[in-house]
C-alpha cells in the first residue's frame, strides 16, 4: 500500500539557530499518526539538521538539487553532494523553482533522472495556475507537466517518486484547493499514471496536496481516498502548527 508523506517545505527561511530552534520544538513533538515525515531546511543548513534529527524519525529533505553530478555549476548542489550528507529524497519543480529559475519540465525531466540514478527519492511538484483552472485547462496542463517530466521513466522507477499537487493559486495565498478539487484532481492523476503504467503503478504512488494547508484543513484534505499527505510550506515553519497536520492522519 502506498504511504501517507507530510512534508514541510521551509523555503528559503531559518539560519542555523533559526533551524537547530525549529528542530528542537519538533523533536518535542509527538508524532501520533501513520505518516511519514520529512523536513527540507534550505541547502546550507542541510547537514547540521540531519546531524540534529539523528535517530528521530523525521526525515531530512533536500528542495531542489541540479541534475550534474559535479563541474562548473557556480551556486549549484548535485545529488552526489546531497547524499554525501545524508539525504536521500529531493523535492523537484516546485513552482517558485519552475516561476522565478525558470525550471522547464525538460529541464526537471533531467533532474529527475539524475536523482533516480543516485538512487534518491523525489518529490515531484506540479500544479496548475489560476488562469488555466479559470479556463478549465487545469487537467490539461497538469498531465503535460507530469508526461513531460516523468513519462519517459520506466515503471519501476515510480517506487521512487511521489507526486504533489500543488496548485499554484493554493500557494502561500491563504486559498486552499477544497477536498473536493484536491480529490478530483488526484484521481484524475492516478487514472493518468494508471492509462500508461497500470493500476498497480497508480495504486502505489503516493500523491501529496499542496496549497495552503494548515491544522484547521488538513484532516478533511487528508480524509480524501486518492490524497496521500500534503506538501506543507507556511505552516511547517511552526512545530506545533506542522504536528497538528501531520497528526490529522
Ligand atoms: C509550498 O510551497 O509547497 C506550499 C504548499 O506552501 P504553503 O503551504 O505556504 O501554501
Amino acid at each position: 500500500m502506498r504511504k501517507n508523506i507530510v512534508a514541510g517545505n521551509w523555503k528559503m527561511n531559518n539560519d542555523l539557530a533559526q533551524t537547530e530552534a525549529l528542530i528542537a520544538d519538533l523533536k518535542a513533538q509527538t508524532i501520533s499518526s501513520n505518516a511519514e515525515v520529512m523536513v527540507a531546511p534550505t541547502a546550507v543548513n542541510l547537514f547540521s539538521a540531519n546531524a540534529a534529527l539523528e535517530g528521530n524519525a523525521i526525515e531530512v529533505i533536500a528542495q531542489n538539487m541540479h541534475f550534474a553530478e559535479n563541474g562548473a555549476y557556480t551556486g549549484e548542489v548535485s545529488a552526489a553532494m546531497l547524499k554525501s550528507v545524508g539525504v536521500h529524497t529531493v523535492i523537484l519543480g516546485h513552482s517558485e523553482r519552475r516561476e522565478y529559475f525558470n525550471e522547464t519540465d525538460e529541464l526537471l525531466a533531467k533532474k529527475v533522472d539524475a536523482a533516480l540514478a543516485n538512487g534518491m527519492r523525489t518529490i515531484f511538484c506540479f500544479g496548475e495556475e489560476l488562469a488555466d483552472r479559470k479556463a478549465g485547462k487545469e487537467e490539461a496542463v497538469v498531465e503535460s507537466q507530469i508526461k513531460n517530466a516523468l513519462f519517459h521513466l520506466e515503471a519501476a522507477a515510480f517506487k521512487n517518486i511521489v507526486l504533489a499537487y500543488e496548485p499554484v493559486w493554493a500557494i502561500g495565498t491563504g486559498e486552499t484547493a477544497s477536498p473536493e478539487q484536491a480529490q478530483d484532481m488526484h484521481a484524475f492523476i492516478r487514472k493518468t499514471l494508471a492509462n500508461t503504467y497500470g493500476a498497480e503503478v497508480a495504486d502505489s504512488v503516493s500523491i501529496l496536496y499542496g496549497g495552503s494547508v494548515k491544522p484547521a484543513n488538513a484532516q478533511e484534505i487528508f480524509s480524501k481516498p486518492d490524497v496521500d499527505g500534503g506538501l506543507i510550506g507556511g505552516a511547517s515553519l511552526k512545530a506545533a502548527d506542522f504536528f497538528a497536520i501531520v497528526n490529522a492522519f
